[in-house]
C-alpha cells in the first residue's frame, strides 16, 4: 500500500483549478487556430482571433479564460493500493476552495438549488469516484461554466432510431441552442447506458483530448459526420453566422438496455476548461 498525504491532494487540486481556468487544453486551441484559417466569415475569423488573443493573454498572465469559472466538476480514479487516512472529498474541497480564493475567481455554487445562498468558496465541487488498479490517484477536473451546461439536453430514444435518430436529435439540439452557448463548441455525446448513465458518458466525453483515437470507427465516424453537419448550420463563432460552430464531437458508449437507446448532449463553450493530474 502506498500512503497518499492529505496535502498532496490539496496541493494538486489547487495546481489543476489554476491550470484549467487559465490554460486553454492544447487541442482546443490546435482547433481554434486551424478553424480560423478556414472561416468563410469576416467577423466570425476576427471573434477566433479574439478567442486566441484572450486565450495567450489569460496563459501569460495567469488570469480567467472566461469570468465564468464555473462549478468543479472532479473525475477521481483511485488505485486499490492507496492508503488514504483522511476524508478524500474534503481534501478535494479544500484545494478548490484555497485555489478559487488564490486566483479570485468568481465564486459561483450556491448552498441549495432552491434557497440559493452563494457558499462564497465554489464549493462543494461535484465528485465522481473509480476504482482502479494500481497505487496512485489520477485526477481529471473541470470548472464547467453555465452557458453551455444550461444548453445540454438528454433524451430517451427507441432503439429503431438508430444512428439517423441520434444524428438528428444532435443537430437540432445544435441547431436550437448552440448560439446561446458561446460557440466555436465542443459537443459530449453519451450514447448507451441508461438514464444517467448517458449523461455521465457525455460529461466524461468532453475530458477527452479533441484528436484523441476512438477504439470503434463506428463511433469515430458518427463523430467526424456530425461535426461536419453541425459546423454546415452557419451558426458561427459566437453565434454571429460563419463556418465554424463545432470545433470536435466526442462521443462516449455503454452497454444499454435491449429496449432503450438513451443519448446526452453535454455541450461545452470554446473555453473547454479541463485540467488532468495523477498523484
Ligand atoms: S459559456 Fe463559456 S465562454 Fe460563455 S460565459 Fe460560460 S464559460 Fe464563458
Amino acid at each position: 500500500m502506498r500512503q497518499i498525504n492529505k496535502e498532496d491532494v490539496i496541493l494538486k487540486i489547487q495546481e489543476l483549478v489554476h491550470q484549467a481556468c487559465c490554460e486553454v487544453d492544447s487541442s482546443t486551441i490546435k482547433q481554434i487556430i486551424t478553424s480560423k484559417d478556414y472561416e468563410e466569415s469576416p467577423i466570425g475569423k476576427q471573434i477566433l482571433e479574439e478567442i486566441i488573443k484572450n486565450d495567450e493573454i489569460a496563459c501569460q498572465t495567469k488570469r480567467p479564460i472566461c469570468q465564468d469559472t464555473g462549478i468543479v466538476v472532479c473525475f477521481v480514479k483511485v488505485g486499490r493500493e492507496c492508503y488514504l487516512p483522511f476524508d478524500l472529498t474534503a481534501a478535494i474541497n479544500e484545494g478548490i476552495r484555497i485555489a478559487y480564493k488564490e486566483g479570485y475567481y468568481r465564486n459561483s455554487v450556491v448552498n441549495d438549488p432552491i434557497e440559493r445562498r452563494n457558499t462564497f468558496d465554489n464549493t462543494p465541487a461535484i465528485i465522481y469516484y473509480e476504482l482502479i488498479d494500481g497505487d496512485q490517484i489520477q485526477i481529471t477536473l473541470a470548472p464547467k461554466g453555465a452557458g453551455s451546461e444550461n444548453m445540454s439536453t438528454l433524451k430517451m430514444l427507441t432503439p429503431a432510431e438508430g444512428i439517423d435518430g441520434i444524428k438528428k436529435f444532435v443537430i437540432d439540439t445544435i441547431n436550437e441552442k448552440g448560439a446561446k452557448a458561446c460557440p466555436p463548441l465542443v459537443i459530449g455525446v453519451g450514447i448507451g447506458g441508461g438514464f444517467e448513465k448517458c449523461a455521465l458518458l457525455a460529461k466524461e466525453a468532453l475530458m477527452d483530448e479533441l484528436d484523441a483515437p476512438y477504439e470503434n470507427s463506428v463511433y469515430e465516424k458518427l463523430a467526424n459526420e456530425l461535426k461536419d453537419e453541425i459546423n454546415k448550420l452557419g451558426i458561427g463563432p459566437m453565434g454571429l453566422g460563419g463556418s465554424n460552430t463545432c470545433l470536435g464531437v466526442r462521443i462516449k458508449s455503454y452497454p444499454c438496455h435491449i429496449a432503450s437507446l438513451p443519448v446526452a448532449i453535454n455541450i461545452q463553450c470554446h473555453v473547454n476548461r479541463h485540467a488532468k493530474g495523477v498523484i
